[in-house]
C-alpha cells in the first residue's frame, strides 16, 4: 500500500476546490482498502471515501485524516432470459461503464449517460437524470465494513433508495467502503424515453431509437446545459446541480403558487415533479435574483444552468460556500422555501 502525504484535493474534484488530504491512498482491489483501513483506524484517523469527486465541495482547510480513493476496475456481465446482469468495481468510470452497457444493446441507464464520476458513487446518493435512477437497476451492492473490514451484500430493498438519498448518505454513512455494484438490465427492448427533452428529440422518428442513439442524445443535450464535463468549458467546472428540487406539502406549494401570483408568475409543473410533489430549484433560483451567468469574484452561476455553481478559476471553496449561503437565504426570504444542498462539503469547518 502506497501511502503519500498531504495531497491536494482540489484538482482530484470536478469543482476544483479544496485543501490538502493529510493521508492519501489509492486502493486498486478490496485487500488496499482492508489495509487502508487497518492504517485508519491503527492511528485513529477520521476517514474520507473518494470516488470521482464529482459531487463534493472540498474545504480549503482539506481533510485532517485519511482520503481513501477507490479506483477497483474491471466489469463482467451474463446474459439471462430478457435480462443482462453488469457486476462493476466501484472505481470503474461511470460513463464509460454506461457506454459498455449500450454497445450490448442493453437498457436501463442509458439515460443516465453524461454522469461524471465512478461506478461506486451511484448508488450513494441515488443517481438520477432524464426519467431514470439508479434505483430502477440495481440488483446489489457489494462494500466492506469500516469497523470490522467485513465483505457486506445490500439487495435493492437494503439500500432503501430514495430521491437523491440511500443508507449510504444517510442512516449508514460514513460506515461502508463500496467496492462493487451489479445492474440488471433489460435486453431486446427499445429504451422507454420519459423526459419531455428526449421526446422533442426523438418526435418524428417512425422507429424506437437504440439505446446507443438515446445515450447520444441524452449526452447532447447534457452538452447543452454544461452537465457534461468538457474540458476547458468553466461552465462545467462545478459539481453538477448545487440544489436538489425540494419536495413539498400541498400547503407549502400553494403557499409559492400565492406568492408567484403576486409577482404575476406562473410555477412551473411537470409531470416528473408534480408526481413526487416536488419545486423546481433551477426556477426558485432564477426568480430569485440569480440568472445564470452571475458572478461574483472566482465564483458564480453557470451561463448554461442556474442550479450548477461554478469556479470560474482559482475560487476557494469560502467563496463557493459564501454563494451557496446568499442563494439559499434570498430564496428562503423571497419563497420561503429552504434548498437543500447536494454535494457533499467534506472538511471539519
Ligand atoms: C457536470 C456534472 C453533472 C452531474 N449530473 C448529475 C445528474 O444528472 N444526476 C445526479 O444524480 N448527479 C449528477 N452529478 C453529481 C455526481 O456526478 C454524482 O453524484 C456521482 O455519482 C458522484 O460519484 P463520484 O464517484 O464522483 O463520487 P464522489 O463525488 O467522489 O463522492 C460522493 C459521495 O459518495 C461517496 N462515495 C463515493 N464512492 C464511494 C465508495 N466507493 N464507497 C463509499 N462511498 C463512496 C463519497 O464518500 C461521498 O460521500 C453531476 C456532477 C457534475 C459535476
Amino acid at each position: 500500500m502506497d501511502v503519500q502525504e498531504n495531497v491536494l484535493l482540489g484538482p482530484l474534484t470536478t469543482l476544483r476546490v479544496g485543501g490538502p488530504a493529510r493521508y492519501f491512498v489509492e486502493a486498486r482491489n478490496e485487500d488496499d482498502v482492508r489495509e487502508a483501513l487497518k492504517f485508519a483506524r491503527e492511528r485513529t484517523l477520521p476517514l474520507f471515501v473518494l470516488g470521482g469527486g464529482s459531487n463534493l465541495v472540498v474545504l480549503d482547510s482539506g481533510w485532517p485524516g485519511l482520503v481513501l480513493k477507490v479506483t477497483i476496475r474491471g466489469f463482467n456481465h451474463r446474459h439471462g432470459h430478457e435480462v443482462a446482469y453488469f457486476d462493476a468495481g466501484a472505481g470503474e468510470d461511470w460513463d464509460g461503464f454506461v457506454a459498455a452497457t449500450v454497445a450490448h444493446h442493453c437498457v436501463g441507464i442509458e439515460c443516465l449517460s453524461g454522469i461524471p464520476g465512478s461506478v461506486g458513487g451511484t448508488p450513494v446518493q441515488n443517481v438520477g437524470a432524464y426519467g431514470q435512477e439508479v434505483s430502477q437497476t440495481i440488483e446489489a451492492v457489494n462494500a466492506i465494513e469500516v469497523a470490522t473490514l467485513e465483505s457486506r451484500e445490500f439487495d435493492n430493498a437494503d439500500c432503501r433508495f430514495n430521491y437523491r438519498t440511500s443508507i449510504f448518505n444517510t442512516s449508514e454513512r460514513g460506515k461502508y467502503v463500496i467496492v462493487r455494484v451489479s445492474y440488471a438490465l433489460k435486453h431486446g427492448v427499445a429504451p422507454r424515453l420519459e423526459y419531455a427533452d428526449l421526446k422533442k428529440h426523438f418526435a418524428g422518428w417512425s422507429e424506437a431509437p437504440s439505446p446507443a442513439q438515446v445515450r447520444e442524445a441524452v449526452r447532447k443535450i447534457r452538452a447543452s446545459k454544461g452537465m457534461l464535463i468538457v474540458p476547458g468549458d468553466e461552465d462545467c467546472r462545478s459539481a453538477g446541480s448545487f440544489f436538489k428540487n425540494p419536495v413539498v406539502s400541498e400547503a407549502q406549494f400553494a403557499d409559492v403558487v400565492k406568492r408567484a401570483a403576486a409577482k404575476n408568475l406562473e410555477v412551473p409543473s411537470y409531470p416528473a415533479l408534480e408526481r413526487l410533489h416536488k419545486l423546481s430549484a433551477a426556477w426558485l433560483v432564477e426568480r430569485s435574483g440569480f440568472a445564470k451567468g452571475y458572478g461574483i469574484g472566482q465564483v458564480g452561476i453557470s451561463r448554461k444552468h442556474a442550479l450548477a455553481i461554478v469556479n470560474r478559476g482559482g475560487a476557494s471553496a469560502a467563496e463557493v460556500l459564501a454563494l451557496k449561503d446568499q442563494i439559499q437565504g434570498r430564496v428562503e426570504e423571497i419563497w420561503g422555501i429552504r434548498l437543500e444542498p447536494e454535494p457533499v462539503v467534506v472538511g471539519v469547518g
